[in-house]
């Protein structure tokens, strides 16, 4: 159900490889996805009331798993000024008694945001002192790193916390192997146990063909992450830069991951060709899909506005041809004011 033997080992070698994290086959699970093994895991664990605490910009699906499992998530803004990061302030003064969980995200989704190993161990100071909390790391986006940043997941840093961490990976973003569906994490043995138990009552295993798949990505050459962590840096540049020309709009490029969360502050309260107002980042990107045939999808969310977000991880064609629809879709927009006058 959870996973074929030779996959788990090849997941155990990974761990120790690239992590430092040295688990046995017992405390290791295989699922369709990553999704799925959050989603059992918050499944597994969750009682009615229990709170989950979510650093915003998040991955969408975290807090509507939470509530599927019956839990609260708890929502702390990390806003562009901070690096989108939460500060252990702010971790501490989240935490309640009902707290179950910290999910945290690095590389994340929708920002690129990389938590430093100092910043995880002042995350972990804090996690030290309240051992009722568990830390659920969603780690997609590990080897999505560009500029050197260093990078460590959080059981790595603080090893008294390994026992209370599911540290969450898979091979859709690294390998980009997301059709294979295969994600997978370690963690304690009896979160796993209860994490099987669903799993086995409900999709019971990953497809095999899938899973050997994933065996030969884990244990085969390496390079092809470098060789994509390259590309991805320069597409992500050439965005960057692209989108930094529409007037109104304002990113900074990020360390990890293959998205771009842009500000929108710029345009909001301006007027488009056909005489609508952009009252906020939901009728941007609406005017961007109706008027000028670009798809993006709204900060909202994602948790933090006003931003949209869009990924780098397609063509260089598409890229500049979105753009330029983006760069054209800005420059059509009047300010009211100027209008009157
Ligand atoms: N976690 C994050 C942060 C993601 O962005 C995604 C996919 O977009 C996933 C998990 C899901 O990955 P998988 O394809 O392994 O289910």
């Amino acid at each position: 159900v959870g996973g074929t033997p030779a996959l788990k080992k090849a997941i155990i070698g990974k761990f120790a490889r690239e992590n430092n994290l040295n688990y046995t086959p017992g405390q290791i699970i295989v699922g369709v996805g990553a999704k799925h093994v959050l989603f059992n895991a918050l499944l597994a664990s969750l009682d009615p009331g229990d709170e989950v605490i979510i650093p915003a910009p998040f991955w969408v699906s975290y807090p509507e798993m939470v509530t599927v499992a019956e839990g609260i998530p708890v929502i702390v803004q990390a806003d562009a000024a901070q690096g989108f990061k939460m500060t252990a302030l702010q971790l501490d003064a989240a935490i309640t008694p009902k707290t179950k969980w910290l999910i945290l995200n690095s590389p994340n989704n929708p920002t690129g945001a990389i938590y430093s190993p100092l910043e995880l161990k002042e995350l972990a100071e804090v996690l030290l002192r309240h051992p009722h909390v568990h830390i659920m790391t969603d780690d997609m986006y590990e080897h999505l790193r560009f500029d050197h940043v260093e990078y460590k997941t959080i059981a790595e840093v603080e090893p008294e916390l390994f026992n209370r961490t599911l540290t969450v990976n898979g091979v859709s973003k690294a390998y980009a192997m997301t059709g294979w569906r295969i994600g997978y994490a370690g963690g304690d043995a009896e979160l796993i146990s209860a994490m099987n138990l669903i799993q086995g009552q409900s999709t019971t295993n990953p497809s095999s063909i899938s899973q050997a798949a994933a065996v030969a990505a884990l244990d085969g050459d390496q390079s092809c992450i470098d060789t994509m962590r390259h590309e991805y840096e320069r597409r992500r540049n050439m965005m960057v830069e692209k989108l930094n020309e529409c007037a109104g709009l304002q990113v900074t490029a990020p360390p990890g991951a293959f998205y771009l969360y842009v500000s929108c502050a710029g345009v909001i309260g301006k007027t488009t060709e056909r005489g609508r107002t952009i009252f906020n980042e939901g009728d941007f990107v609406d005017y961007l899909l109706g008027e000028h045939n670009v798809a993006t999808v709204p900060g909202e969310a994602f948790g933090l506005s006003p931003y949209f977000r869009v990924t780098f991880a397609v063509s260089d064609e598409d890229i500049i041809e979105s753009c330029t629809r983006i760069k054209q879709a800005c420059a059509g927009l009047t300010n009211k004011r100027e209008e009157v006058a």
